[in-house]
Formats: C-alpha cells, sequence, structure tokens
C-alpha cells in the first residue's frame, strides 16, 4: 500500500536511518530516525506522496504546512531541517522532541502545581506570539501537538491546518474553515461566522493551561452537542485551588466573545503571568 511503513533501518537518501514510530495523526507518521551525517537523533513525519496517491488537496496542505515550517525560527517550535521526497513518500526531517507530549506529564500526576504550569505556558505563548507577530496562526494547539526536548523545553509541532495571513488580509485575516478539536475549539469557529484566526489560537492556549492546572478539560459533557453548548457560552468552573489571579486570567482568555477576549499581549501582562515562581526556582519543582 502507498502508506505501508518503512522498515527500520531503512536509510533515507544515504543518510536518514529510520528507527521506532514516535507518533502518528490524521496526517502522517513519525519516526525516530539518526542523521548518519551529523550522528544526531532526529524525527521524520512521512506523509504518503501525494502525487503518488493522487488524493485531492494533499500536496497543497504539505506544501502549506512545509512554507509555514521554514518561515519560522524559534526555541518553542519544532524546526524543520530539510524535505525529502520519494516516489511513495514525502518526509520531513524535524528537531526531534525527545520529552514526547506536554501532555504525558498531566497524565501521570492528574495535573500541575500552578508554578509548572505557568512556566510551560509562558513557552507556549512565546511561541504563539511569535507566529502571530510573522502571521502565522497554528489553528490546532492541542495536547498532542506539544511536545518537549530532550531538555524538557516545550516545542509547538504540527501546524498541518496552520494558516499565513498574506499582505493584503494582513492581520483581520478571518477565515471559515472548520478546524481544530472539539474541547479545544474556539466558540466563534462552531458557529461558523468567520474567525480571526489568531483569537482561536489564544482561546486554545487557554484550554491547554486550564487542563495542565486542573487536570480535566475546562468545557466537557458525553454529549457532544451539550459540551459546544458550554464553549458557546464560555460556561467553565475552575476547582478550588486555583489562585484568584490563574482564575481572572482563565476567564479573560476563555471569553466566549473574540473581540473582547485578551491577546498576547495581553496575556503576557497579566499579573499571573508575570509574577510567580523564577525558571531557577523551577528547575527544583521541575526535578
Ligand atoms: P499530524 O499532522 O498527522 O497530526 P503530527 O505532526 O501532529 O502529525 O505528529 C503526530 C505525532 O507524532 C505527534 O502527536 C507526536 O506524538 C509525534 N511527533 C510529531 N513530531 C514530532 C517530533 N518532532 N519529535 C517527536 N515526536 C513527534
Ligand atoms: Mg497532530
Amino acid at each position: 500500500a502507498a502508506d505501508s511503513a518503512p522498515a527500520a533501518g531503512t536509510v533515507l537518501l544515504g543518510r536518514y536511518e529510520l528507527g521506532g514510530l514516535l507518533g502518528r495523526g490524521a496526517s502522517a507518521k513519525v519516526y525516530l530516525a539518526r542523521d548518519l551525517l551529523t550522528g544526531r537523533s532526529v524525527a521524520i513525519k512521512s506523509f504518503p506522496n501525494p502525487r503518488a496517491a493522487g488524493a485531492g488537496d494533499r500536496p497543497v496542505a504539505i506544501e502549506r504546512e512545509a512554507g509555514i515550517l521554514r518561515r519560522l525560527r524559534h526555541r518553542h517550535v519544532v524546526r524543520l531541517h530539510e524535505i525529502l521526497a520519494t516516489r511513495k513518500k514525502v518526509h520531513f526531517v524535524l528537531d526531534l522532541a525527545a520529552g514526547g507530549e506536554l501532555f504525558s506529564l498531566v497524565d501521570a500526576s492528574g495535573r500541575m502545581t500552578e508554578d509548572l504550569a505557568r512556566h510551560y505556558f509562558r513557552q507556549l505563548v512565546s511561541a504563539v506570539r511569535y507566529c502571530h507577530a510573522r502571521g502565522v496562526y497554528h489553528r490546532d494547539i492541542k495536547p498532542e501537538n506539544l511536545l518537549l526536548d530532550e531538555a524538557g523545553a516545550l516545542m509547538v509541532a504540527d501546524f498541518g491546518l496552520g494558516a499565513v495571513a498574506t499582505a493584503t488580509d494582513g492581520s483581520s485575516l478571518l477565515r471559515h474553515t472548520m478546524c481544530g478539536t472539539p474541547a479545544y475549539v474556539a466558540p466563534e469557529i462552531l458557529s461558523r461566522k468567520g474567525y480571526e484566526p489568531a483569537k482561536v489560537d489564544i482561546w486554545s492556549c487557554g484550554v491547554v493551561l486550564f487542563v495542565l492546572a486542573a487536570g480535566y478539560l475546562p468545557f466537557n459533557d458525553a454529549s457532544l452537542v451539550n459540551m459546544y453548548r458550554k464553549i458557546y457560552a464560555g460556561r467553565f468552573r475552575c476547582p478550588g485551588w486555583f489562585s484568584p489571579a490563574l482564575r481572572d486570567l482563565l476567564r479573560r482568555v476563555l471569553d466566549p466573545d473574540p473581540s473582547a477576549r485578551i491577546d498576547a499581549d495581553g496575556i503576557v501582562a497579566h499579573p499571573w503571568f508575570r509574577h510567580g515562581a523564577s525558571d531557577e526556582e523551577l528547575g527544583r519543582l521541575m526535578h
């Protein structure tokens, strides 16, 4: 089959020796690989080559993801080193996120301390601010796409649903594409009235922050319709242990009215974001 797994030990272009599967998403499989030239480990995201498969708009989607990654260079964004195309596959050679998914930390202990949640939230917001300043919107910020490097620093991955503002539509780029993951999706996406992608990313960051500090989703229900209702209304309850400053920030981030919602600069200026443990103190918390 066109998307059969390449055997471990396969060497791509005489340079990248494939290892085991690291993860998979809707569009691709991601493998550990060793760069034989440098001896370093990398991640290889492999897509079935859409030209071989003849599949609809996939070529456009892969091109878009590559184009976005090429324009980003930030310590909390996964970096694209090169792209290899074979007859059956397109491979992105990426920085390896050796620490796995951020949310494996939440799974292990149920939740994290507010200080630790702030530590990761700061890294997430710095990446998102950087992207927005460059006209790039992720649109699928959620646990599976937030990874950790070998030193435990957060890396934003998977710009497969990303959007780029062009010179003509600028910062008010309005989108109608339904995208994202239900629990992390902003209310204005559900209402399909068009949305500003920057606001949508901010909303998702708020859901991530809530999950980190609470250990569960802010908007959840056995019924998808009921979950959507809660998202529309921006109806959520903070657990008793949240500090007043964190509650205040979350209410501003998870504001169902996108025009009233706080933006990345607002978050950075917010007392909860600014105050709290230094990175040095956090280093001790994390070990
Ligand atoms: P998709 O676009 O199909 O969702 P992703 O880019 O999200 O693909 O990758 C799928 C999964 O593979 C991720 O959720 C993560 O677990 C793993 N993964 C992705 N990129 C890396 C990387 N650079 N290093 C390590 N693991 C990765
Ligand atoms: Mg993904």
